[in-house]
């Protein structure tokens, strides 16, 4: 769910591994960002729809995370906003978006060394996926991650504004049709509000070690 940690930490273990990261939140904010440039609304679904499938969306590794252009630029910023935050879960719920992303995503995964990260990868994306971590926290330990972490930029920011909102994701996220948010039965699932990130991190890479080991991993 949202504010679980997923992209700090998928992140991190990429870098552990020597992986690449490839954040799938990222494209969903991608195209609710072009969205709301081009002056539409998610109830357009063949309109968004058309334009998700023109969308060129690229993630890059760069020093300080990743970078995500959409159409050649740089949005990194821009899609991190509480306007796109508040819009995406909408957009993410068009059944056609969602198959253009999955089908970027799996290419994207093909050739292996990828940690991705998004709501439906063990279940829907890659069901294959050689180690499946399912990563959560209480609502309240969620919220309170969040808020530290936009009120840096945005002085409005309040805690009770936050966790209303991630509880209202939460909640579409879960109850869409399409590819709602639910445990793969294979993942692992790692209750984070208790334990750091280098914990967590640290907890992931040994199990992907330990599949390397197996030899479950290609
Ligand atoms: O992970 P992040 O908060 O950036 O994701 C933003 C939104 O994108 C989620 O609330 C969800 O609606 C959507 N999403 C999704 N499937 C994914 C990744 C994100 O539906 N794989």
């Amino acid at each position: 769910p949202a504010g679980a940690g997923k992209s700090t930490i998928a992140r991190l273990v990429a870098r552990e591994l020597g992986y690449i990261y490839v954040d799938t939140g990222a494209m969903y904010r991608a195209v609710t960002l072009c969205m709301i440039r081009a002056g539409l609304k998610a109830d357009q679904e063949d309109a968004v729809g058309d334009l998700a499938e023109k969308l060129e969306i690229q993630l890059r590794t760069g020093t300080d995370g990743q970078i995500v252009l959409a159409d050649g630029r740089d949005v990194t910023r821009e899609i991190r906003t509480t306007e796109v935050a508040q819009l995406v879960p909408a957009v993410a719920k068009i059944e056609r978006v969602r198959r253009l992303m999955v089908v970027k995503q799996r290419t994207m995964a093909a050739e292996g060394g990828v940690v991705m990260d998004g709501r439906d990868i063990g279940s829907k994306v890659l069901p294959d996926a050689e180690v499946k971590i399912f990563l959560t926290a209480s609502l309240e330990e969620r919220a309170r991650r969040r808020y530290e972490e936009l009120k840096q930029a945005d002085a409005d920011v309040t805690y009770e504004r936050v966790l209303r909102d991630l509880a209202e994701r939460d909640e579409i996220d879960r109850t869409r049709k399409v590819s709602p948010l639910v445990v793969a039965e294979d993942a692992y699932v790692l209750d984070t509000s208790d334990l750091t990130i280098p914990e967590v991190v640290e907890i992931i890479v040994a199990r992907c070690r330990k599949a390397m080991e197996q030899g479950a991993v290609r």
